[in-house]
């Protein structure tokens, strides 16, 4: 079960950690080789794939450029425009999108409900995460600091722009920038916009515990951090490629070890 990651730059994946945790929980004798891959290199990268790996994940910045390559994309990665995982079906490479379904298990799984969802940004994460929402039945508005993002992402999925102050009536604001990576002092929403109730997600992970979600929970709200979505993108991933029920604790273990956050 030879497994892997494309992308430019790899190295501080922590999917490795993640899906070989999983292996090893389930008995499978296998690797996940970090592919670091610039785009000039995707196709020839993906004949590698083809004829050696049983699938990969795709990262920053080939989750579109891989689509064109492919021998079939899902309809849910095709709606996205994106697609994170890659699975070899006897030398044809079928792309899927875990991101969208593996952000909703994550609010699943924390409890999370309500109408009305705020998501911060329109980068990726924005798009996979406004149209897991949109598809789930919430209301999504979307805020960024680029405004012609903002439409554009809204034009896309048929979504509402509004200005941050909307942050008050809404029942869950994602932070889907990348504000607070690596930056323990920097927050997408002042702290007087939070809502009074509801829900709080970052998918930034790196602190796990961000100024939006520690200033959130102040506030009174529950709140889920990134590697809710890092795992659960993993797990779908890994059911894809061995048909097997991925072992989630195990994969969210070697994911907080990888944080240095313990298990
Ligand atoms: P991206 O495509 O580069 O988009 C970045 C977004 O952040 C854009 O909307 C950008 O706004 C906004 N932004 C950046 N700096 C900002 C600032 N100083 N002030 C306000 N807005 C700012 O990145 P991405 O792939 O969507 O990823 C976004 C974040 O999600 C990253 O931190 C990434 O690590 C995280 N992520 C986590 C998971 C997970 O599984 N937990 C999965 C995917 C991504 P402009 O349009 O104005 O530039």
């Amino acid at each position: 079960m030879v497994l892997g990651i494309l992308g430019h730059p790899v190295a501080h994946s922590l999917s490795p950690a993640m899906q070989e945790a999983a292996l090893a929980a389930r008995g499978l004798t296998g690797s996940y080789r970090l592919l670091d891959t610039p785009p000039e290199a995707l196709a020839r990268r993906l004949e590698e794939v083809r004829r050696g790996y049983r699938g990969v994940n795709v990262t920053v910045p080939l989750k579109e450029a891989v689509l064109p390559l492919l021998d079939g994309v899902h309809p849910e990665a095709r709606a996205i425009g994106a697609v994170n995982t890659v699975v070899n079906r006897g030398g044809r490479l079928i792309g899927h999108n875990t991101d969208a379904p593996g952000f909703l298990r994550s609010l699943e799984e924390a409890g999370v409900r309500g109408r009305r969802a705020l998501v911060l940004g329109a980068g990726g994460a924005a798009r996979a995460v406004a149209y897991a929402l949109k598809g789930a039945g919430w209301e999504v508005w979307v805020h960024n600091r680029t405004r012609s993002r903002a439409e554009a992402l809204a034009r896309a999925f048929g979504l509402e722009v509004v200005p941050l102050e909307a942050a008050r009536q809404a029942d869950l604001v994602v932070n889907a920038t990348s504000v607070g990576l690596d930056d323990p002092a920097a927050t997408p929403l002042p702290a007087a916009l939070f809502p009074p109730r509801g829900f709080a997600v970052d998918l930034v992970y790196r602190p796990l515990l961000t100024r939006f979600l520690a200033e959130a929970a102040a506030a009174g709200l529950g709140t889920v951090d990134g590697l809710g979505m890092l795992l659960w993108q993993g797990a779908l991933a890994f059911e894809l490629w061995t048909g097997e029920r991925a072992p989630v604790g195990a994969m969210r273990a070697a994911l907080r070890r990888a944080l240095g956050a313990g298990a």
